[in-house]
């Protein structure tokens, strides 16, 4: 324990919200404050179980709440008064209307990737550009696919220089507790017109890069696939670029001798190993797919959008409150306080 834990409130508890509580949870360095709801549902009773005080957007939800064995601990707004900062995970664009509150109170907050990167001016990954953080009233957390990006391509950009990037993604049509979403039967072209959003959004946070993205949106709620082709200002090594990946703290590789070939294979290996809520925190790099020639490296990677996201906020969390300067550290106290380690160390 911390002689001054950062008090964090967690606004929005749905997929990411519940992970980051979680997380946050673990940390020595943090503490959860309080988690927020808008209405009594199932998470809100998971909520109950970890011990995290419950609060509510409509206060006038409160005997609804109450009715079904939830206590309310407050509003929002008290949420936020009580705590240093607050990581917006509600649904995207709504995290948007929540500014105000937040700059009435004074206190620093971190929305989620489905924000413009306006409504913070900033957009973050630790691997990129964790000193631009430091002290910040507000960032973005960029978003799964993104987070996905920017991480290997930093990578391949400090060791050879990035020339260009072609990415494709394959989108998980929703999460798995989203029972109204779709397709059910088709591929849908996210959008029509290229490029997806994906690669301007790459370029919040690493501006320089040139880059094109395409997308589209199958039938699936495991993770999202990317086939990325980076050619590099300087001839690559394909040893080499395995070794990068090796030694990231937040990617890694599925190597031939798993017999992994699908998210499906990959989700459940999560499972088996004990991994919490199976969650894939890293890229999942396949290393037989890394081919490299000349100037060129090509690969496919799979995304778990539930995930990748939720360690980039607990960074951006130490960054904001300028308790730790050095991203190697905080990340490095991230995994270790979630006991994460890179899939390749599993196998
Ligand atoms: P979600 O719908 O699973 O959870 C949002 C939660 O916020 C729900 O519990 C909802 O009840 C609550 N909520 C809604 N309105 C609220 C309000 N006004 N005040 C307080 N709480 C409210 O959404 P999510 O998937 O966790 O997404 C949250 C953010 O994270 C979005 O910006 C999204 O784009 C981003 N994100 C999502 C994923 C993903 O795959 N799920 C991945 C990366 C980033």
């Amino acid at each position: 324990m911390y002689d001054c834990m950062i008090k964090v409130a967690i606004n929005g508890y749905g997929t990411i919200g519940k992970r980051v509580a979680d997380a946050v949870a673990a940390q020595k360095d943090m503490k959860v404050i309080g988690v927020s709801k808008t209405r009594p549902n199932a998470e809100a009773f998971v909520a109950k179980q970890r011990g995290y005080p419950l609060f509510i957007a409509d206060i006038s939800k409160k005997t609804a709440f109450e009715k079904a064995g939830l206590a309310v601990a407050g509003s929002v707004e008290d949420m936020c008064r009580a705590a240093d900062i607050v990581v917006d995970a509600t649904p995207g664009d709504v995290g948007a209307t929540n500014k105000p509150l937040y700059e009435k109170l004074g206190i620093k907050a971190i929305w989620q990737g489905g924000e413009d990167h306006e409504v913070a001016g900033f957009s973050f990954n630790s691997s990129c550009n964790y000193k631009e953080a430091i002290g910040r009233k507000f960032t973005r957390v960029v978003s799964c696919n993104t987070t996905g990006l920017v991480r290997i391509i930093n990578t391949i950009d400090h060791e050879y220089g990035v020339e260009h990037v072609h990415a494709i993604m394959v989108r998980r049509g929703s999460d798995p507790g989203e029972i109204k979403k779709g397709p059910i039967d088709a591929v849908v072209l996210d959008p029509v017109s290229v490029p997806s959003h994906h690669g301007p959004d790459v370029q919040t946070v690493l501006p320089h890069i040139s880059i094109t993205t395409m997308a589209m949106i199958v039938p699936t709620t495991m993770m999202h696939m990317h086939a990325v082709k980076i050619t590099t200002k300087r001839e690559v090594s394909r040893e080499k670029v395995v070794d990068l990946i090796n030694h990231h703290p937040r990617m890694g590789l599925i190597k031939k001798s798993l017999g992994i070939k699908s998210t499906a294979e990959l989700k459940e290996f999560a499972m088996d190993i004990g991994r919490p809520r199976s969650d894939l925190i890293e890229n999942c790099i396949f290393e037989e797919s890394i081919y490299t020639d000349r100037n060129e490296i090509s690969f496919f990677q799979a995304i778990h959008q539930e995930a990748d996201v939720v360690v980039e906020n607990v960074d951006a969390i130490r960054a904001m409150m300028g308790t730790e300067k050095d991203a190697d550290r905080s990340v490095r106290m991230t995994n270790e306080a979630l006991g994460f380690v890179t899939i390749q160390n599993n196998h």
